[in-house]
């Protein structure tokens, strides 16, 4: 339980719709366990009201913000600064507040890569394969190519779509779904970036054809309700480790925490919040 008092730093989510974020659940158990004095609220923001809600947060002394869909790319020009990752990714889901100015950041990628670290996947100098194409992936493509992957073999039911986002990276090859026949010759490490499997439909995979996942030896589907994809499901009975999202979401959520704070959240605050995410994810 929070006490709120006159010094409360005020955090917060700006998104439409936001009625059902798990952020403010993260944000604030980590300001229970570590002691801090912040309070996280979300914010139903509409498209025209953006730029007002940027500058009526720094008018109000708001310290931090998340930035949810659809917001993510309208915000950014709006922000005195951006960081050089959410700059290339061409997205913000954080704003600090500070010194006057703000300045956006994209904690998605950290947070995918603090998950890939934690499952140890190692892709440096590696062909790795990314399922998916929108925004999320988006994040993890750029996540990927900073720790020096040799190359991202990108599968997008859209390859046209895929194509204006990452028809200039030279490490990024495109291909249609069913594309990986001919291409995929070893075993690999994949990320999932689509939604198909997300619940309730949860009984389809972006690619079904068992052939394919005798290359995929580990996975991470970055969907986190189910706890299990079908993708996953799948890549696990042919031999992969898999990795479900919700730690790739919990971690974006400690970085952007770490952002508006300055400090690092403890251990402690980290099990607490991850073990109160899993509760609300998967209660049903
Ligand atoms: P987008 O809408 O931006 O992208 C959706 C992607 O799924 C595109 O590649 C799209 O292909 C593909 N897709 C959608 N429907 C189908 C279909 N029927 N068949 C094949 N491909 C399909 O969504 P996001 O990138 O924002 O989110 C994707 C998933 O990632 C969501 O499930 C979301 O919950 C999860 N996510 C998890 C996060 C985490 O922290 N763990 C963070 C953010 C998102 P096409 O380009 O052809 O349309």
């Amino acid at each position: 339980m929070i006490d709120i008092d006159g010094k409360t730093a005020v955090l917060g989510l700006i998104g439409n719709p936001v009625e059902h974020t798990l952020s403010p659940l993260i944000h604030n158990t980590i300001a229970e366990v570590d002691g801090n004095n912040t309070a996280y609220l979300p914010f139903h923001v509409y498209d025209e009201n953006v730029e007002m809600a940027i500058r009526g947060a720094g008018a109000l002394g708001i310290k931090g913000l998340n930035v949810t869909v659809p917001h993510k790319k309208s915000v950014m020009p709006f922000l005195d600064d951006i960081d050089e990752l959410a700059e290339k990714i061409g997205a913000v889901n954080t704003v600090v507040f500070r010194d006057g100015g703000c300045k956006g950041y994209n904690t998605d990628a950290l947070g995918f890569i603090r998950e890939l670290k934690e499952a140890g996947m190692c892709v440096e100098d590696r062909s790795v394969v990314v399922v998916g194409a929108g925004g999320a992936a988006n994040a993890v493509v750029h996540a990927l190519l900073s720790l020096n992957v040799r190359e991202i073999l990108l599968f997008n039911r859209s390859v046209e779509k895929a194509e204006k986002i990452f028809g200039d990276f030279k490490d990024v090859k495109i291909y249609p779904l069913e594309g990986w026949k001919g291409v995929l010759t070893g075993k690999y490490p994949c990320i999932q970036c689509t939604s198909v499997g997300l619940a309730p439909k949860v009984e389809v995979s972006p690619i079904e054809d068992e052939e394919f996942f005798e290359h995929i030896e580990s996975v991470i589907d970055i969907i986190y309700r189910p706890a299990e994809t079908k993708f996953m499901r799948l890549a696990g009975e042919h031999g992969a480790k898999v990795f479900n999202g919700l730690s790739m979401l919990l971690y974006q959520a400690v970085e952007s925490y770490q952002l508006f704070t300055g400090e690092k959240v403890s251990d402690d605050a980290v099990k607490k919040a991850g073990k109160r995410l899993a509760e609300a994810v998967w209660k049903n």
